[in-house]
């Protein structure tokens, strides 16, 4: 039996998401061909729906694409997917939902991923976890900002426990995902099933859970879900791009319960560990990456682990385009566009800290309940400023003022806008601040 090579399959599928990407579904990602004989490329569907799906419409295009891509006349042909045993709860009904097993990306393990002073105690307490779930640090918490190695670090988790445990029933989604099953049961009726597959696992691991905070109801049913396992002493693995307390209209009781464990910080990574990480990855690709072009990345592109390695990839495309060796001068033609300073946002501390000089008020009046006029208005300013300046949202900055909802932050915005619009003077003061806050990070 001739196989389809990997690299032919993804030119295939890019080719079909180019040509028709009304046909175009994100499990298509998951398609992979079984065999090829006679010219016939054989693809097994996930789910009955799935073959549905391909057998009716996806045919043509599919044969199309492969003969595009291999210059062969191949055809494409879906099997439907092996017979599934029917779940064994009683009377439950049953539905589908999408991304039932579980899809790890094979490099994300602890071999791969680089610790330095920024992510070592995160690393040590998902090591641990690996090896002793349950038992250890429960739940665990991990936050840091995009792309520094949460999603890495939860499935290097997810894989060291499948390699103790291989039976060990474990549930890895995106905060979104679990909302889209969870509003998909109640539509479906199905909740009782839903219930029982978020509540009898072994390991739940939850990435992004900042995400939980904008559905009322799943939170809800997250809360119950979270103490059921923990009172059965499941593991709970959870991640976010803030700590519990920081992100806003997460409920007091489930952050006093993410407290209960561990809550680690991965920092972004220092130059070392940034130099580090480009050595595993430049090996991981088999790149020869010389020690001057590693530093000089390294100190180039200084912002998140994502972006570190997408300077390595551009890098090496320009190699493989020039077929040349990478080089200093190399790199630097490559990543030209990276050295011109970028200008960091305007943090909300940075606007606090300034209204306190402004205004005469503290830190904590800005932070606190008290509605006098005194601090109400240095506060509105506040939230004000942090909208213009900040990418943060209504609810976000709300989150560092007393944590206040969206629409007490919206009111503010727009009594401050308009107070703005009439009064020259507080005009000439907002924009006084505004210059100075910009000047602080240019
Ligand atoms: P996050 O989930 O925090 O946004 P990811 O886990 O997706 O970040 O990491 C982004 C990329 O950076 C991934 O390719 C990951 O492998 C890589 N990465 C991040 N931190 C490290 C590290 N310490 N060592 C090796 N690779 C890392
Ligand atoms: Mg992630």
């Amino acid at each position: 039996m001739a196989t389809f090579s990997d690299r032919c399959w993804s030119d295939l599928l890019a080719a079909l998401r180019s040509d028709h990407p009304e046909l175009f579904r994100p499990w298509f990602a998951r398609l992979t061909p079984t065999e090829m004989q006679h010219g016939v490329i054989t693809v097994r569907a996930e789910t009955p729906a799935h073959h549905q799906y391909l057998t009716q419409h996806c045919q043509a295009a599919f044969s199309a694409a492969a003969q595009k891509v291999t210059g062969r006349l191949l055809t494409v042909s879906f099997a439907a997917p092996p017979e599934v045993p029917a779940p064994a709860i009683d009377s439950v009904p049953t539905f589908e939902l999408e991304g039932d097993s579980l899809r790890l990306n094979k490099d994300y393990t602890f071999d791969n991923f680089v610790t330095g002073p920024c992510n070592r105690l995160a690393h040590a307490a998902c090591v641990a976890v690996g090896q002793n779930p349950g038992q250890t640090y429960n739940p665990l918490f991990i936050h840091g900002s995009v792309g520094l190695g949460k999603t890495h670090l939860l499935q290097a988790t997810c894989q060291a426990i499948l390699e103790a445990h291989p039976d060990a029933r474990i549930q890895y989604l995106s905060c979104e995902t679990f909302t889209n099953h969870f509003i998909e049961a109640i539509e479906k009726g199905a909740l009782n099933q839903f219930r029982y597959r978020y509540r009898h696992v072994d390991v739940l691991v939850i990435d992004d859970i900042q995400f939980l905070a904008t559905v009322e109801r799943s939170r809800e049913e997250f809360f119950h879900t979270f103490n059921t396992l923990f009172q059965a002493q499941r593991q709970i693995i959870l991640s976010a791009d803030e700590a519990p307390a920081g992100i806003p209209s997460l409920e007091d009781r489930l952050v006093s319960r993410f407290s209960w464990g561990l809550v680690a910080r991965i920092d972004p990574p220092c130059l070392e560990t940034r130099m580090a990480i480009l050595r595993k990855k430049s090996r991981l690709r088999c790149l020869e990456l010389p020690e001057e072009v590693n530093r000089f990345i390294a100190s180039t592109v200084a912002g998140n682990t994502r972006e570190l390695e997408g300077a390595l990839t551009k890098v090496a495309a320009y190699s493989q385009q020039y077929g040349s060796a990478i080089t200093l001068a190399l790199a630097q033609e490559a990543l030209a566009d990276h050295v011109a300073p970028a200008v960091r946002p305007v943090g909300i501390t940075e606007i606090m800290k300034l209204a306190t000089e402004q205004f005469a008020v503290r830190m904590t009046d800005l932070q606190g309940k008290r509605r006098n006029r005194s601090v109400a208005f240095p506060r509105q300013v506040c939230m004000y400023l942090a909208r213009q300046l900040t990418p943060l949202s209504l609810d976000e900055i709300g989150g560092y003022f007393g944590r206040r909802d969206h629409t007490t932050v919206l009111h503010a915005i727009q009594t401050i806008q308009a107070r703005r619009d009439q009064d020259p003077e507080l005009d000439r003061t907002l924009e006084g601040l505004i210059q100075t806050l910009r000047r602080a990070v240019a």
